[in-house]
């Protein structure tokens, strides 16, 4: 694949207070594009200078939601260099969502060179203060411009960069969550595992109206029976129990494979921890968290890492979890997962992609 350059002749200037960025309020000189055409395949990769995209008001993302995107970060080291975590993971994960929603499928190997040939022009916008990030959204749109309800023809995959903030200014902070048991966010044989904006869309009410009763996040219960956990916000969920055990929802088709979720089994077993997949009851958590068994919780995703949940409203009952404060696993997991992506933790399990 030959990516074009077109180099933006007015850069503008980079944010100077780092700590003042926030999260995907600003964004760089350049994106990259990709067409799709039905017959001719992916063609016309170009890197451009940012600008607003011109759509037929009738396009079928605007009115049937045909739509997937990806989030990644791009660290810079204590060295000068660039890393990205697993990115072939998010490309792959893209391809599973674009396949669930009837969508073309954007090559991995296309979409690295992609977002590479991106990064050659932009990576400067990377921020350095410690814990911030330049966020990488990549996003795949249906164009065509018709209103039947069918698989578009037309794709646009593009990919937009923002400098983005430490997400905890002054160490982790734990959050209360809210245990939603009248709204679902998806449910099994539906859109779940893919990473759609609609899925956000149906789980906005719930978070405005937890936000109202003072929790930070909803945890999400299935769909069918309304009893087993699935995520937290759109963050997957972890429980530890004992101290030793870290137990998460088994993926079943409604809940969305973080790769978060996954570095987090995967480096929590290499720590010595015994992991484990399985279907989780919220009754019985709520019983265990009660008795002191359940001794840490907290959500996983790519904006924070890790995010240590310290109390849990069920049915009215407010509950906490733990001692308070920050659990002992979850501060590790946190450290060794960040050490990793800032290059200042060994990368045994070779997670880490250079940016030349
Ligand atoms: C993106 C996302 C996650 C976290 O995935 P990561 O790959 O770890 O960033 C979890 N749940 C939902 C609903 C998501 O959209």
């Amino acid at each position: 694949m030959n990516v074009q350059m077109t180099l933006s002749n007015s850069l503008k200037a980079k944010p100077t207070d780092e700590s003042k960025l926030g999260f995907g309020q600003i964004f760089t000189d350049h994106m990259l594009m990709i067409n799709y055409t039905e017959g001719q395949g992916w063609h016309d990769a170009r890197v451009v200078p940012y600008q607003n995209l011109s759509l037929d008001p009738s396009c079928q993302v605007l009115h049937y939601g045909q739509e997937i995107f990806e989030g990644l970060k791009c660290y810079r080291t204590e060295n000068g260099e660039f890393n990205l975590f697993r990115p072939t993971e998010n490309f792959n994960r893209m391809k599973r969502s674009a396949e669930r929603i009837g969508m073309a499928q954007l090559p991995v190997e296309e979409a690295m060179e992609g977002l590479l040939a991106l990064l050659s022009a932009d990576k400067e916008w990377t921020p350095h203060q410690e814990g911030t990030s330049l966020y990488i959204r990549p996003t795949m749109i249906a164009t065509d411009a018709f209103l039947g309800v069918s698989a578009s023809k037309t794709y646009l995959f593009y990919i937009i960069l923002s400098p983005s903030g430490a997400y905890y200014a002054s160490g982790l902070a734990p959050v209360g969550i809210y245990v939603e048991d009248e709204l679902v966010r998806a449910v099994r044989g539906g859109v779940g595992f893919a990473k759609t904006g609609g899925n956000y869309a149906a789980s906005i009410l719930a978070s405005v109206n937890a936000k109202k009763n003072g929790y930070a996040q909803v945890l999400w219960l299935d769909g069918v029976q309304q009893r087993y956990i699935e995520e937290v916000g759109a963050m997957n969920m972890m429980f530890v129990y004992e101290g030793k055990r870290i137990v998460t929802p088994a993926l079943n088709g409604s809940i969305l494979p973080g790769i978060t979720r996954d570095s987090v089994l995967k480096l929590g077993a290499k720590l010595g921890y015994e992991v484990e997949e399985t279907h989780m009851d919220i009754n019985d958590v709520i019983a265990d968290i009660k008795s002191g068994k359940l001794t840490e919780a907290f959500g996983t995703g790519t904006a924070a890492v890790v995010s240590p949940v310290d109390k849990i409203c069920f049915k009215g009952e407010e509950i906490a979890i733990g001692k308070g404060g920050i659990g002992e696993v979850t501060q590790k997991l946190y450290d060794t997962l960040t050490g990793i992506q800032f290059g200042t933790t060994e990368d045994t399990m070779d997670w880490i992609v250079k940016v030349k």
